[in-house]
């Protein structure tokens, strides 16, 4: 599966309408301190199901939504749009009737979010499964925060496993394990 374009609106600091490109091949974004590098790559993760608000930098969930600034007033929704290739038809096989997926997560002030794949409505839990089988999941090895190596080095035993088990596209079989058992 391969990202091909990732779109934002009243996400953090992009108000407006954004898209980005990620082309096969190296992406890079370069700018000055505080212009939304880093905004960028929690969008990723955050239409990827990514649920901490430490990895979002938020006190909240609603923390994502654009706060206001420069004379702009605030914001009451936030929506990123992932679209992926599918081509080879790597997803899971509920999805794989179609070459283009479109994930999309929409949070409401004060509403929580809800989470869309090629127009139908889905759970969290689906948007997870769906990365953690191509084991490119929010918390993948793939996306490295700024200060994350120092996280890491300093990790405690059983957090390094988990980044491991991600990395070894094993940690949806353990959420898959774990409701059989309560059953
Ligand atoms: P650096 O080079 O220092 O790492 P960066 O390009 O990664 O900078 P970011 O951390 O992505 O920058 O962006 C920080 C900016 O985003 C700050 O100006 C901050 O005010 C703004 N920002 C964060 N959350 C929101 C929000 N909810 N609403 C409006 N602006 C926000
Ligand atoms: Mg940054």
């Amino acid at each position: 599966m391969q990202f091909q374009r990732l779109r934002l609106s009243g996400f953090k600091s992009f108000v407006d309408a954004t898209e980005l490109r990620i082309e096969p091949g190296i992406t890079g974004i370069v700018g000055p301190n505080g212009c939304g590098k880093s905004n960028l790559l929690e969008a990723l993760r955050w239409v990827m199901g990514a649920n901490s608000a430490k990895a979002m930098r938020a006190g909240g969930m609603d923390d994502v939504i654009f706060a206001g600034s420069g004379g702009r007033s605030s914001r009451n929704h936030a929506e990123v749009v992932l679209t992926i290739d599918n081509a080879e038809r790597r997803a899971p096989a509920a999805y794989n009737d179609s070459p283009v997926l479109e994930v999309v997560r929409r949070i409401d002030r004060g509403e929580g979010s809800t989470y869309r794949i090629n127009g139908r409505e889905v759970r969290a839990r689906d948007v997870h499964l769906l990365f953690a089988d191509a084991s490119t999941g929010s918390n993948s090895p793939a996306l490295v925060r700024q200060g994350q190596i120092s996280e890491l080095i300093a990790a405690k035993p059983q957090n390094r496993r988990m980044i491991l088990e991600e990395a070894a596209g094993v940690s949806g079989l353990h959420t898959r394990r774990h409701e059989a058992e309560l059953r």
